[in-house]
């Protein structure tokens, strides 16, 4: 077993930048980052799905997502972080020192920062590994800009759905709105919006069957649940906004949720009800989800944890 003052679980900006602090606050982090996934070749959350990042400060040109990560992670790792590059199966933070393993390997920390981030809710088509990034996006906000005077789609019927719709008019010539029931999931007040605006035209019982385009997206193959009517949508972007799923099912019973799975953190900081524990990025975040935002809460994590091992004589 090997001890460490900090453990961070989870390898995007949030992970990323509480390793940099913590490591340059000489607290010798141990990063257990994750593993690399069918469509990336290292770990580093959503950022290593996307292309084109233009919104990260201090990238005047724009920075590919995975370069940005990788860079993350060479500073932190200049600091002195370490790195194991696997999931974490096993925590035990019933008394300290807390107790983490990966698979049968255990190791043990005086303080933990759990980053371990959030999943898009994706379609389940084939299509969408090949396009992700190429027309085919789960962020408005980081992508919106791409698609200036172009006609797109948004898959959903929620209030992430309205607002990424409402939002993409900005740039959109048109957004098709594609709905699988007759019924809007969001709130009243978006519905409104959203019914309001000449850009979204709504379309109603319909599912996305197939995305056109090797590596590009050219168009959705969509039909109609009730009539059966299968048709092309023109669209050279789609955005699927059906929800996101944080990556907490390793805390289950252990750190506090919210209903919908995300970590519930102390107003304004980091402290999970764990003392010791705390929680940074999109694991605990459910409305602003930018890699800047994790950044800055991996940020408040690592000084959060500090003090605090400072506090209790660490
Ligand atoms: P929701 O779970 O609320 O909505 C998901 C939507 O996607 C539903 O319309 C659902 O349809 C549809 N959907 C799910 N799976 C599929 C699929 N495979 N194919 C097609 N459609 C699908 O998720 P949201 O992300 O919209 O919202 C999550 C939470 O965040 C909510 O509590 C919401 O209120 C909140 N939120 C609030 C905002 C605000 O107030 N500004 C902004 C964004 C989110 P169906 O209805 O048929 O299940």
């Amino acid at each position: 077993m090997s001890h460490h003052p900090v453990v961070v679980i989870g390898s995007g900006p949030a992970g990323l930048t509480a390793a940099i602090y913590t490591a340059r606050a000489n607290l010798s982090p141990l990063v257990i980052e994750g593993e690399p996934s069918s469509t990336s070749d290292q770990p580093g959350g959503q950022l290593m799905l996307t292309t084109e990042v233009e919104n990260f400060p201090g990238f005047p040109e724009g920075i590919d997502g995975p370069e940005l990560m990788t860079r993350m992670r060479q500073q932190a790792a200049r600091f002195g972080a370490e790195f194991v590059t696997e999931k974490v199966t096993a925590v035990d933070f019933s008394e300290r020192p807390f107790r983490i393993w990966v698979r049968e390997r255990e190791y043990s920390a005086d303080a933990v920062i759990v980053s371990t981030g959030a999943q898009s809710l994706m379609l389940g088509l084939e299509a969408e590994s090949r396009l992700l990034g190429h027309g085919l996006s789960t962020c408005a906000t980081c992508d919106g800009f791409f698609f200036r005077g172009q006609e797109i789609a948004v898959v959903g019927g929620g209030d992430s759905a309205i607002e990424e719709a409402t939002f993409l008019t900005k740039f959109a010539t048109k957004v098709h709105l594609l709905v699988r029931r007759d019924v809007l999931r969001a709130s009243k007040v978006m519905q409104d919006r959203a019914q309001a605006n000449d850009k979204i035209e709504i379309h109603w019982h319909t599912v996305v069957d197939d995305l056109l385009g090797s590596d590009r997206l050219e168009g959705a193959v969509v039909r109609n649940v009730v009539s059966g009517e299968v048709s092309t949508m023109p669209v050279t972007g789609l955005f699927v906004a059906i929800g996101h799923r944080p990556n907490t099912d390793l805390f289950k019973g252990v750190l506090d949720m919210d209903d919908n799975g995300y970590l519930v953190t102390r107003s304004g900081s980091s402290y999970t009800n764990v003392e010791g524990v705390f929680a940074c990025g999109d694991v605990q975040d459910h409305t602003y989800r930018q890699a800047i935002t994790a950044a800055g809460s991996g940020c408040v994590a690592a000084i959060d944890c500090e003090r605090w091992l400072e506090s209790v004589g660490h």
